[in-house]
């Protein structure tokens, strides 16, 4: 196969074709630098107009305030599930909201650091929503509220940051990273595993207001310890060079292509809505996971009325070029990823093709 399929993978997810595009032409030798961003010292001007611009470009992006660090790190956001109760801890206690299965691997890690605590757990209802403020009570002493603004396996996210008084609210961003604009004024800390919609598997994106890189504890291993990224500029030792300049390839093409996040937000809305209309209107033949004010614009998950037809749909959706539709092992049933690579082409293809297997199989 040679020809680009639409993918619609949960991650790594689909990248915007431009930022591929010139990743290619540019591999064997990066204009100006004579060889390839694969050869070149992580400590050369080269590569530090590059980790320049992807920080850059994200503090533009999201409007990231001076006292933020911006930091690239290694170990995927799984390893934040752990540095983050490293570093902020202590021997005090922090508070998790779970609304998926990411939001629970996150608190059962920071139970193997220290003291955590579920304020409230969307488990038993299937994990279909987020919690109202009133169903979930914060301890004022807690060192952080943790949350998953995005369940990428559920499809349920948050349509604003959950209350958590002055408690430092700590997100999992991974799967909405780069959607939406945010207020990164309202967040302590925020990481992001790249490969979901800000660049390929590799690099981890962690934005984190310097109070809390204080706080780390001397005894840490100095990988593990935000302080020694946050000193050295993510330069302690080799970055993911190559992860890092997809990501500012990305940012580049988010701020210069798309025209902002305020702009990425409008097209993924409108993305989601158009796949939201064809499960809504199908009189229960697709049925949606998430409760409709709780539902992801960026993860949607829908059912079918029987598995041997979900299996069908799967195969028939793959055979015109619709791919990656499998919903999680958790779930069942599909999951279509409309991370901002997925061009609005693609969400129409598959919407066309789920109304015309509707008007075949209902
Ligand atoms: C994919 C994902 C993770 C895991 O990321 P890794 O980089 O594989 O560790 C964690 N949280 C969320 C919300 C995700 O979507």
């Amino acid at each position: 196969m040679t020809q680009r399929v639409w993918n619609f993978s949960a991650g790594p997810g689909a990248l915007p074709l431009p930022v591929l595009e010139e990743a290619q032409r540019d591999l064997v030798c990066l204009p100006g630098v004579g060889a390839s961003v694969l050869e070149i010292s992580h400590r050369s001007k080269h590569f530090d107009a590059i980790i320049q611009e992807a920080e850059a470009n994200l503090r533009q992006l999201l409007n990231i305030p001076d006292d933020y660090h911006v930091l690239f790190l290694q170990g995927g956001a799984s390893l934040q599930f752990a540095m983050v109760p490293m570093n902020l801890l202590g021997d005090g206690s922090a508070d998790y909201i779970i609304t998926g299965s990411w939001g629970q691997k996150a608190f059962q890690e920071a139970q193997l650091v220290g003291k955590a605590r579920v304020v409230w757990n969307g488990k038993a209802e299937n994990f279909v929503r987020t919690p109202r403020p009133d169903e979930y009570q914060i301890d004022p002493n807690a060192r952080y509220v943790h949350f998953t603004s995005n369940e990428t396996i559920q499809g349920v996210e948050f349509a604003s940051e959950p209350y958590a008084g002055e408690v430092p609210l700590v997100c999992d961003m991974s799967s909405d990273f780069l959607a939406r604009p945010i207020d990164v004024r309202k967040y302590g800390l925020i990481y992001a595993g790249a490969q979901k919609n800000a660049g390929p598997a590799g690099v981890t994106i962690v934005i984190v207001r310097n109070d809390l890189v204080q706080r780390a504890p001397t005894h840490l291993p100095v990988m593990l310890n935000y302080r020694t990224h946050a000193e050295n500029r993510s330069l302690y030792n080799t970055p993911p060079v190559f992860a890092i300049y997809i990501v500012m390839l990305v940012t580049r093409w988010l701020l210069h292509a798309v025209g902002g996040l305020a702009q990425m937000e409008r097209i993924n809305r409108e993305k989601a809505r158009l796949l939201y209309e064809v499960i809504d209107q199908s009189d229960g033949f697709y049925r949606g996971h998430a409760h409709p004010e709780h539902r992801s614009i960026m993860n949607i998950t829908w059912r079918l009325p029987t598995e041997e037809l979900e299996r069908q749909f799967l195969q028939e959706a793959q055979a015109h070029g619709l791919h990656e539709l499998k919903g999680h092992r958790s779930v069942g049933g599909c999951r279509a990823s409309l991370y901002n690579g997925m061009p609005i082409e693609g969400v129409q293809a598959l919407c066309a093709f789920m109304r015309a297997f509707m008007q075949r199989h209902a």
